[in-house]
């Protein structure tokens, strides 16, 4: 993908970052593809194969800090097609995936994302506890969600009306678009979301029409993948993970296979921001820990009482809070483990020197 670097997304304040660290012969570019730890970076204008320096692998803690797709780095292009990047610029909005419970480290499977279109299926399988979900993946990475209830063709103007609703009752001030593929000017909504030089990604349920969705945004078919070959001079069957490119309009679509399976993240906080409702209500419970079930005192429970809050969102709330307690409890165990094990090796190695 080429183009300027504003025209991928390059923000006053990266240009601020860049300009208090970079060295000489080094540049700014954005990586529109990742795969293991080759990447494509876009440094506008041309598309760079690089390699990470040794010292920057050093440096990097985890497996979540080091680069993917959407990240701004600092390069060193070494000839017209290569290069090697030295350094990460500041992140925000990043996606991260792990598996709680499992040794393998958190994953970041974007970064630089500044909106999640969470499309779900007018048709069926319709569930605001799903669009609950995804928007408490995008707060807790500080990303701006927009609801879309796709193929709009498939119901009646009255369903999609109550599917509207149901959505805007439990989030209210969440801008909600429909959109459908078939019909004329049935994209037009959701166009008018995505702002030029805005990164977004799109979650949901598959089957819901993500990928004809970004095709036909696009404009053509196999869109997704049109721009990394280009980029890349590769064909569709070799592109591992075909990831971001550019809207016609100017909006920036991260596509990457990861996102398929996102979970939820390791904070509860992304949970509270998403019902901003019941986190009000609860500051009135009697006891600040609350946990809006059994309590006396319940400031949530009464308005549910007195019908001013959906009873389905409290449910919501609280499967979607227990799942993130779930998922913080393993990460906890799963450090404690690690630490034990460390003092173990260490308990070990001083044994055997004061053996010798
Ligand atoms: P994904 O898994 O979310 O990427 O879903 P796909 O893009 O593969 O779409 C799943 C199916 O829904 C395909 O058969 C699409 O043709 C169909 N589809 C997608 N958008 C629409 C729409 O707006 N209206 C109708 N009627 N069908 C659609
Ligand atoms: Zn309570």
């Amino acid at each position: 993908m080429t183009g300027t670097l504003e025209e991928l997304g390059y923000t006053a304040s990266l240009r601020e970052h860049y300009n208090s660290v970079a060295a000489e012969g080094q540049c700014p570019g954005r990586v529109v593809e990742a795969f293991q730890e080759l990447y494509t970076v876009s440094t506008g204008g041309r598309a760079l194969r690089c390699t990470l320096s040794g010292r920057l692998r050093s440096r990097l803690a985890d497996r979540a800090a080091y680069p993917t797709t959407g990240d701004w780095v600092i390069l060193a292009p070494a000839d017209a097609t290569s290069g090697v990047i030295h350094d990460l610029m500041p992140r925000r909005g990043v996606l991260l995936r792990r598996a709680a419970g499992e040794r393998s480290a958190a994953q970041a499977i974007a970064s630089h994302i500044d909106v999640a279109v969470i499309v779900q299926s007018a048709d069926r399988d319709f569930s605001v506890n799903r669009i609950d979900r995804y928007i408490s993946i995008a707060r807790a990475a500080d990303i701006r969600p927009i609801a879309v209830i796709n193929k709009a063709d498939l119901v009646s103007p009255e369903a999609i009306g109550e599917l509207c609703a149901a959505i805007s009752s439990r989030h209210p001030g969440l801008h909600v678009v429909t959109s459908s593929v078939v019909e004329t000017g049935g994209l037009e909504g959701l166009r008018a979301e995505l702002l030029p030089g805005e990164t977004c990604c799109f979650l949901g349920s598959s089957g819901v029409g993500k990928s004809t969705l970004i095709n036909a945004l696009m404009g053509h078919e196999c869109a997704a993948t049109g721009a990394v070959s280009e980029a890349t001079q590769r064909g569709r069957h070799t592109t591992t993970s075909r990831t971001l490119f550019a809207l016609p309009g100017g909006a920036l679509v991260i596509d990457t296979p990861g996102m398929r399976e996102l979970g939820l993240a390791d904070s509860g906080a992304g949970v509270e921001d998403s019902f901003a409702e019941i986190r009000d209500l609860a500051r009135a419970c009697r006891f600040s820990d609350c946990s809006h079930q059994e309590e006396p005192g319940c400031a949530v429970r009464a308005a549910i009482d007195e019908g001013s809050l959906a009873p389905a969102a409290l449910d919501s709330y609280l499967r979607l809070r227990r799942e993130a307690r779930r998922f913080e409890q393993s990460a906890a165990e799963l450090r404690r483990t690690e630490r034990k094990h460390g003092k173990m090796i260490k308990q070990i190695l001083r044994e055997k020197r004061d053996r010798w």
